[in-house]
């Protein structure tokens, strides 16, 4: 064999890298629900499995950073946790408490965990069961011509971006889609509707200021139905004078589209603001009881320090989450991924 003169090396310079795994953040390998997985394509692989996959997943750690501190931090400094030690458990239950996961989620995170006996690695532990607690992987309904989703959350939440980032999405998978502004109070809020839906290439049915919002989301549906679109998109007031108005006119809107398109609609998402903690859980919980919620958009996670709050909302709401903003630009919606999402809110 021929020897080796200096700075020559035994291996072709392709095949001379780090091995694999011994890199900093290659311990997790993460899934990324990928958007046609999201809405239920065939033979839809995650998005790990594209070369973007681990850059959304580093998008989403980043974006939960705050968050990841706030729910560990104080474990972190101490030293290891000793699950015979009743100190122990008490400081894991107020870090969880202190990080917006909620008292009767925290409760059964600790009782699973002190189940398994052995904690070794506690936090990979805490990222396993607060996965079980999110439930299965989501998906979108849209399998109905026309699907219909209905898009209702507090003003300022993040409505509108987030109607025009999943048209666009929409879109890129194949649906043509029609946005309907039933927020017929804010000419505002339908402007840079309007704007985004031609970003999408997404038809727009507006109205005139003051109109009946449900009578525009009928003509959206009626629009839909008439064109043979694949899918219409419903904003929504955000406030009004009460919050019995508010709640009898999204019970209006829902009834009117019912009433044109039976089962419809499909889809009713919740956006909710993950900078508002505790109240973007109390409005979970009251838009789930009077407007039949089936699913969350948690948004604003990146300037969040309270991405905990996506716990409760799915264990003690039992809503759901299946998209989450981590950004205003367009790729920074993300299908919602459990497991993923766990693991980032709580491992390094
Ligand atoms: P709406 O009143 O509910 O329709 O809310 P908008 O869609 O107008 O959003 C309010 C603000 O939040 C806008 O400045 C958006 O750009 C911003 N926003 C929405 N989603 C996100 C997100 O995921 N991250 C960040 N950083 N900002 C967001």
């Amino acid at each position: 064999m021929k020897e080796l003169g200096p700075g020559e090396c035994a291996l072709p310079a392709a095949e001379f890298r780090f091995p694999v795994g011994e890199t900093a953040g290659l311990a997790y390998a993460p899934r990324m629900r990928s958007w046609g997985e999201l809405l239920g394509e065939p033979d839809a692989a995650p998005a790990a499995e594209e070369e973007s996959g681990g850059r959304l997943f580093s998008r989403l750690r980043d974006s939960l950073s705050k968050s990841r501190r706030a729910l560990t931090g104080e474990l972190a400094a101490a030293a290891a946790f000793d699950p015979g030690d009743d100190a122990d458990w008490e400081r894991l239950e107020e870090a969880l408490i202190a990080g917006d996961v909620g008292v009767r989620a925290t409760a059964e995170l600790v009782r699973r965990l002190e189940a398994r006996g052995e904690l070794t690695d506690l936090n990979a532990a805490l990222a396993e069961e607060a996965a079980e607690l999110f439930g299965e992987p989501p998906v979108l309904d849209l399998a109905h011509e026309p699907a219909v989703i209905l898009v209702v959350g507090v003003n300022g939440t993040g409505k509108t971006t987030t109607i025009g980032k999943l048209s666009a999405r929409l879109a890129e998978h194949g649906r043509s889609v029609v946005v309907a502004a039933a927020d017929t109070y804010r000419a505002a809020a339908e402007e840079q509707l309007e704007i985004w839906a031609q970003r999408a290439g997404a038809d727009f049915v507006g109205s005139e200021r003051g109109a009946d919002p449900a009578a525009v989301a009928y003509d959206g549906v009626e629009a839909a139905v008439a064109r043979g679109r694949d899918v219409v998109i419903v904003d929504t007031a955000g406030r009004l004078h009460t919050q019995a108005n508010l709640m009898e006119e999204l019970a209006k809107v829902r009834r009117v589209i019912a009433g044109r398109l039976d089962g419809a609609p499909h889809e009713t998402l919740l956006v909710v603001d993950a900078t508002t903690g505790q109240n973007g859980v109390q409005q979970a919980r009251l838009f789930g009881d009077a407007v039949g919620v089936t699913g969350v958009v948690l948004t604003k996670l990146d300037g969040s320090a309270k991405g905990g709050v996506a716990i409760p909302i799915a264990y003690e709401l039992g809503l759901p989450v299946k998209l989450v903003g981590v950004g205003e630009a367009l790729e920074d919606l993300q299908p919602f991924d459990p497991r993923d999402y766990a693991r980032a809110l709580v491992t390094d």
